[in-house]
């Protein structure tokens, strides 16, 4: 049977009007005698509303406990989407992502997929039934409620249209596609019309959130099509596929500018310069799951260095809990806290051959006045951690100076 698979977001469902348009797409989609699996994320900002109201609770509730909290969400919206196709005529049936048996790790709060039993799917498809699937959740062996990461619905999609061997996977949310920035804070960008997996998923692992990266990775690995577009009109949106000749991605130095502003920095200061010690540091923060971005090491001055890194601002009070252990037990002096940075970071295969583009990236930051903290880079990226009040102008500085405004002329 021929599938395909939609997902719409949490804006595209975020009032029962807006549930209603989503009915009526879905089922003007449908082909006779093919079937149709629609992934949905909670409504608007359920989400963000239940972190808030646990945080009211209980400032440190268990993984497991805020996974069982905020998996509801789509839940609801699943159920809802399936009662308004049902109300228009079509059949329905919502399922949870146990019911679905999408089974996953054990890391609570930002769990990894590793099996999906399709049969369940399968049958109701073949009852002629659309499946709406709640997004973002799984559950792990012990059979306990688990979630993929802030916007894993995505995830869930491109994971079932790889075991499903849909024939396509349809993003669909509240931008036109995958533009050259944030629309939202630079106006000048441009939508994308075809976007290879590798720059789509470092922009994405940069903090460019209009899909997540894991969502990227399992597409890249299975070899699906993504099609990102907007659910309130028709028009076509960017395409997520394997890089091929002719393409000319590779003439476009850079694709695209990525910010985030959800990460926290800290910085532990006199470190004893010796072997083995920042292997202590790090080793403690991986067993405690915390995902270290970005880190440097001071030049050291008296056998004493200052070490900084970044991690994401959610996991900013157990890193530094943590770290004011370590700094007593390796005997290194304060640590201090930034809770707010930006990251800038600009992404594109082409930059491989492209000399001098780290040059125009810290001149025209410079000629902003922006102080860069921090920088990483890799063959396809550079990234500047900067103040987070210079984050959005740096960005858009940025998109002017590599002309991405331009780029699809
Ligand atoms: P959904 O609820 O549909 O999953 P998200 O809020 O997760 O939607 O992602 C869509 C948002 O991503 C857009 O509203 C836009 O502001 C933001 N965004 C950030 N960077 C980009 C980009 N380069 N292209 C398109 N959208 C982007
Ligand atoms: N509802 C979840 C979130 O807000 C998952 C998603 O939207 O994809 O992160
Ligand atoms: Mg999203």
């Amino acid at each position: 049977m021929k599938i395909t698979v939609q997902k719409y977001g949490g804006s595209s469902v975020a009032d029962a009007d807006r549930i209603k348009n989503v009915a009526r797409r879905v089922i003007k989609s449908q082909q006779p005698g093919e079937g149709l699996v629609v992934v949905v994320s909670a409504m608007g900002d359920t989400t963000d509303e239940l972190i808030s109201l646990s945080q009211q609770i209980n400032p440190e509730p268990s993984e497991r406990e805020m996974d069982q909290l905020i998996s509801t969400g789509e839940q609801i919206s699943s159920a809802l989407l399936a009662m308004a196709i049902e109300h228009n005529g079509a059949k329905a049936v919502s399922l949870t992502g146990n019911q679905v048996g999408i089974q996953t790790d054990d890391s609570h709060t930002k769990a990894r997929i590793f099996k999906i039993d399709s049969r369940k799917m399968i049958e109701e498809l073949e009852g002629g039934r659309i499946v709406v699937v709640a997004g973002f959740q799984g559950i792990n062996i012990k059979k306990d409620v688990t979630t993929l990461g802030r916007g894993g619905s995505d995830t869930t999609a491109v994971a079932l249209a790889a075991v499903l061997n849909a024939d396509s996977c349809e993003i669909y949310t509240d931008v036109d596609g995958v533009y050259t920035a944030d629309p939202r804070v630079v106006p000048d960008a441009v939508k994308i019309e075809k976007i290879c997996y590798d720059e789509m998923l470092e922009l994405a692992s940069l903090g460019t959130k209009v899909i997540q990266n894991r969502a990227v990775e399992f597409a890249k690995k299975f070899n699906v099509v993504l099609h990102v577009r907007s659910s309130f009109n028709e028009r076509p949106g960017t395409l997520v596929i394997e890089e091929v000749e002719g393409m000319s991605m590779e003439k476009v130095v850079i694709r695209g500018v990525s910010l985030n502003q959800e990460e926290a920095k800290l910085t532990i200061t006199l470190v004893p310069d010796k072997p083995g010690i920042a292997a202590r540091i790090f080793k403690n923060i991986a067993e405690n799951n915390i995902n270290v971005d970005m880190i440097i090491q001071n030049v050291s001055a008296q056998g004493f260095t200052d070490v900084s890194f970044t991690v994401p601002r959610p996991e900013l009070a157990k890193t530094s809990a943590l770290l004011e252990k370590i700094a007593g037990e390796i005997e290194a002096g304060k640590v201090n806290v930034e809770e707010k940075i930006a990251k800038v970071s600009i992404v594109g295969v082409g930059m491989k051959s492209h000399p001098g583009v780290a040059a125009t990236m810290f001149e025209t930051l410079a000629r902003e006045k922006i102080n860069i903290m921090m920088i990483s880079t890799s063959e396809i990226k550079i990234s500047c951690v900067v103040r987070s009040e210079d984050g959005e102008r740096a960005a858009r500085s940025l998109h002017q100076a590599f002309e991405l405004d331009r780029e699809e002329e």
